[in-house]
C-alpha cells in the first residue's frame, strides 16, 4: 500500500500522460519495463461524450506505436483511413488552383497501405485512460503533484501525499509549459506565428471517400480530414463527417470564433467550397495561438523531453504529434533495449543517442513546416506563381513526389 513517503523503485517514471507520456508509459509497461506515470490532471475513463472535434493524423511509423503499446484495439471508434492527399492553393470564395497536387496511395502499389489514419484525440484519450491501469508493470497516480529531484546516480520522484519513487530517468511530456524543462534550465527558441489554428468536426452530405485536403489560403491553410462517424454522429443522422484546421490571423481568428454556427459554417463553406454539399458543426470549436517551438536540449541529468515539451511546429502538415510519437518510439527502444540487457537505461550515454537520433529530425520538420507556411500564407503574386509552379514540378517529378508521399506518412 503506498503512504506518505513509502518507497516505490521503477526504471523510468514519466511526467504526463497526455498522448506521447501515456503513450510510452503504455509501451514500456507492455515490453515488462517498470514505469510509473503521473498526472497533474484526473484521468477520466470516459472523455467528454460529444464528438470533440479535435483530430490527430497518424501516420504508418505512429502507427507502430500505438500497436506495441497495445492502444490500437482500445480505441473506442473506428480509425478512418486516409486514401489520398490533395494540395491545392487558391483564394477564399474562389476555387482551387488548378495546379494542386495529388497522392493517392495506390500509386505505391496495389498493395500499399493507406497513408494513415484519423483518430479523434478524445477517443485517443479514452485508449489511454482504459488501457494504462490494466497494465502490471505500469503504476498511475494523477491527478497528483510530484517533485523531481535529479542526481548522477539516480532520481527521485516525491508524490505529495504518496509514495517517493527512485527510478533511473524521468520522462518530461508535460506539454508546451514543461516545468521539468524550465527547472533544467533548458532554453527554448520560439517563433510566434501570429496565427491561430481553429478546430472543430462538421458532417456534410456527401462521402469523403478518405480524402484530405490541405487548402493554401492567404491568411494560412484550411485543412479537411476525413472521419469515420462516431456512434453518437450515426445516431444523429450524420455518416459523413470530417475534422477540419482552419488558420487564420489571431485577429480574424477571434472574430471568426464569435460567429454564431450559421454565418461560421458559411466562412467555411467559402474556404473549403461546396464539393461536399451542405456542411454542419458537430460538437464545439477549439481554438489555439500556434507558434513554433524547439527546446535547445533534449536532455539533462537523468531527465529527456519528449513531444510537446521539447518541440512545437506550425500544423500545415498535420505532423506535430506525429513527432512526439517519434519521440517515444525512439526513446521507448532505447530504453526497453538498455533494461533487457541488464544497462542503466538513464545513463548520459543512453540520452545522448536519443537526443541524437530526434533533435535533428524535429529541428527538420520545424524548419520544413515553418517555410510552408510563409511561403503559402502570401497573396504576393510572385509568389503564387512560384508555389504554383513548384506545384506542378512536383507532380512531374516522381522521386520528389514519392519524398513528399513518405513524409507525410511518417516513414522517412
Ligand atoms: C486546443 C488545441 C487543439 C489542438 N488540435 C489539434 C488537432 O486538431 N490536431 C493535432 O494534430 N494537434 C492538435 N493540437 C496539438 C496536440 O494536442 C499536441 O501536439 C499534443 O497534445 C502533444 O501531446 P503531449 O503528450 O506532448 O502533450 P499534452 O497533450 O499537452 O499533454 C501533457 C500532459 O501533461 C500533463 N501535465 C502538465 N503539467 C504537468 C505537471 N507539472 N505534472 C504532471 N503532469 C502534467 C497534462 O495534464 C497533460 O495530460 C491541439 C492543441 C490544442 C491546445
Amino acid at each position: 500500500m503506498d503512504t506518505p513517503n513509502s518507497r516505490l523503485i521503477a526504471d523510468v517514471c514519466i511526467m504526463g500522460a497526455g498522448p506521447v507520456g501515456g503513450s510510452l508509459a503504455c509501451r514500456l509497461a507492455e515490453a515488462g519495463i517498470a514505469t510509473v506515470v503521473v498526472d497533474r490532471a484526473a484521468l477520466a475513463p470516459m472523455e467528454h461524450p460529444a464528438f470533440d472535434g479535435r483530430a490527430y493524423a497518424i501516420s504508418a511509423g505512429s502507427r507502430r506505436l500505438l500497436d506495441e503499446a497495445g492502444l490500437w484495439p482500445q480505441l473506442p471508434e473506428a480509425a478512418q483511413e486516409i486514401r489520398e492527399i490533395r494540395v491545392s492553393d487558391g483564394k477564399v470564395g474562389r476555387p482551387a488552383s488548378p495546379l494542386f497536387l495529388h497522392f493517392d496511395c495506390q500509386e505505391r502499389g496495389p498493395d500499399a497501405g493507406p497513408f494513415g489514419w484519423m483518430v479523434e484525440a478524445r477517443g485517443l484519450r479514452i485508449a489511454l485512460n482504459r488501457h494504462m491501469p490494466t497494465l502490471p508493470s505500469l503504476r498511475v497516480f494523477a491527478p497528483a503533484e510530484a517533485s523531481v529531484e535529479r542526481r548522477a546516480d539516480g532520481a527521485i520522484v516525491r508524490i505529495a501525499g504518496g509514495p517517493d519513487i527512485a527510478c533511473r530517468l524521468v520522462v518530461a511530456a508535460e506539454g508546451r509549459h514543461s516545468p521539468l524543462r524550465e527547472q533544467a534550465g533548458i532554453p527554448v527558441t520560439r517563433l510566434p506565428y501570429g496565427q491561430t489554428g481553429m478546430t472543430f468536426a462538421v458532417a456534410h452530405d456527401h462521402p469523403h471517400c478518405g480524402i484530405a485536403i490541405e487548402h493554401f489560403l492567404p491568411a494560412g491553410p484550411f485543412a479537411l480530414l476525413p472521419m469515420a462517424p462516431s456512434a453518437d454522429a450515426l445516431a444523429g443522422g450524420a455518416p459523413h463527417v470530417s475534422a477540419i484546421v482552419w488558420t487564420e490571423r489571431t485577429a480574424t481568428a477571434a472574430r471568426t470564433m464569435a460567429l454564431d454556427d450559421a454565418r461560421f459554417e458559411r466562412e467555411a463553406t467559402r474556404r473549403l467550397g461546396d464539393h461536399l454539399g451542405r456542411i454542419r458543426l458537430v460538437g464545439r470549436r477549439w481554438s489555439y495561438p500556434l507558434s513554433a517551438m524547439l527546446a535547445h536540449r533534449y536532455v539533462d541529468t537523468r531527465l529527456a523531453l519528449a513531444g510537446d515539451a521539447a518541440h512545437g511546429i506550425h500544423p500545415i502538415a498535420g505532423q506535430g504529434l506525429n513527432l512526439g510519437f517519434r519521440d517515444a518510439i525512439v526513446l521507448g527502444d532505447l530504453v526497453v533495449e538498455a533494461v533487457q540487457a541488464g544497462q542503466d537505461p538513464g545513463s548520459p550515454a543512453l540520452l545522448t543517442r536519443y537526443q541524437r537520433a530526434r533533435r535533428p529530425d524535429n529541428m527538420a520538420m520545424l524548419a520544413m513546416t515553418d517555410g510552408l507556411d510563409r511561403l503559402f500564407s502570401s497573396d504576393n503574386p510572385v509568389l503564387r506563381l512560384a508555389r504554383d509552379v513548384g506545384i506542378a514540378a512536383v507532380h512531374r517529378l516522381p522521386p520528389l513526389k514519392r519524398l513528399f508521399m513518405q513524409q507525410a506518412m511518417g516513414v522517412r
